[in-house]
């Protein structure tokens, strides 16, 4: 019989832990279940679970933004992201327009949308009009994306890319030397089309506790647990606590989709910098639907801004798991939902945004 979630917790209750122990979990889809959920009262007050670099509106580079907020204003054309990127502000100063949200508000046409799918319905339904899709996003977003493209799409159709690896981060914070956890909670869904192999190298070559997880309360504590346990017993391995839906390998097709549309390049993460074989970019066979190689104002654009959020904004801690949301200066008075000075604050998968709607303004 499966066991619940009150079962795990009993379980991890009744493990000693003589220190206080830091797990980080890496996905923003983890942090909103685990923080909706109550897990962190739940648990005994030794677990610390640190929030991640999983979320994509969050490490998408500021300069891929005003890119898109730049074709928005200056280029005939229709722009269609996926909601979240809409209100992520840019640093330009002496501008109104620091969004695509406030694009869309002065005039350019933007439309948010909820698929790859509706990009595409939008391009043949005006097949005389240029769309740019500005895709954000991790493997799982960027799978279909891909599958979209190796389908075919309508030659109006552009995409300004700004597609992201998940391990990389991580990977270049366990090198830091500044390795503020003990150990790891991998993304389910990324794994899921990935395989959770891509995983092994936090335990293999970092000594650090690992497993997947799903995103109901019951899978969290079961990979809670099960890095507790390798904790005590002083191993370190990766646990697959998402079995039913994460299998060795991934998904076949998707990665064999990713292959063939996407290159694997060195990227830039907002608030992180450059972190090399970190990023998607289209083959060059599809540069004739490549926005970054169709729009000269893309072409020609040498704003490179990864590292800068904006002022006074802790975000990148914040990803980094440096500090908790509400360490930073403006959590919850500047900086909340409906006033949000960093991406943190914006997306469904951002910490700031998920610890605001779940009442942790301390
Ligand atoms: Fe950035 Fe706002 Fe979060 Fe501070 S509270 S880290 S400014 S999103």
């Amino acid at each position: 019989m499966a066991l619940t979630a009150s079962d795990w917790l009993q379980r991890i209750r009744r493990l000693y832990l003589p220190q206080k122990v830091r797990i980080m979990n890496v996905c923003g889809g983890h942090e909103r279940s685990i923080t909706q959920a109550g897990l962190r009262a739940a648990l005994p007050p030794a677990i610390e679970l640190i929030p991640g670099p999983g979320c994509p509106v969050c490490v998408c580079p500021e300069e891929d933004v005003h890119l898109a907020i730049r074709l928005a204003m200056e280029e005939e054309l229709t722009l269609a992201t996926f909601g979240d990127m809409l209100r992520v502000p840019v640093n330009v100063r002496k501008s109104d327009v620091r969004s695509l949200e406030q694009a869309r508000a002065a005039g350019a046409d933007v439309v948010a949308v909820a698929s790859p799918q509706e990009v595409v319905g939008i391009a043949r339904q005006a097949p005389d009009r240029p769309v740019v899709f500005l895709a954000a996003g991790f493997e799982t977003t960027i799978a279909p994306v891909a599958a979209m493209m190796a389908q075919g799409v309508p030659q109006n159709l552009s995409l300004l890319l700004s597609g992201r690896l998940t391990w990389p981060a991580v990977s270049m914070l366990l090198n830091s030397g500044e390795v503020g956890f003990d150990a790891l909670i991998a993304p389910g869904h990324v794994a899921t089309v990935m395989g959770p192999e891509e995983w092994d190298f936090v335990s293999a070559d970092h000594g650090i506790p690992t497993a997947v997880a799903g995103f109901d309360s019951e899978s969290l504590l079961a990979a809670i647990y099960a890095v507790l346990r390798q904790l005590r017993d002083g191993g370190a391995c990766l646990d697959n606590c998402y079995p039913g839906v994460v299998q060795p390998g991934g998904n076949p097709m998707a990665r064999r989709v990713l292959e063939d549309v996407m290159d694997i390049t060195d990227a830039a993460w907002r608030g992180i910098g450059t972190l090399p074989a970190s990023g998607f970019a289209l083959r060059a066979e599809y540069a004739a639907h490549d926005a970054r190689k169709v729009f000269p104002v893309v072409r020609d654009d040498t704003r490179r801004r990864a590292g800068e959020m904006p002022a006074g904004c802790d975000c990148a801690r914040v990803v980094l798991g440096q500090i908790r949301p509400d360490q930073c200066r403006i959590f919850g008075g500047p900086c909340t939902p409906r006033t949000p000075v960093g991406p943190c604050m914006v997306s469904d998968e951002g910490a700031c945004r998920i610890w605001w709607a779940g009442g942790r303004r301390s």
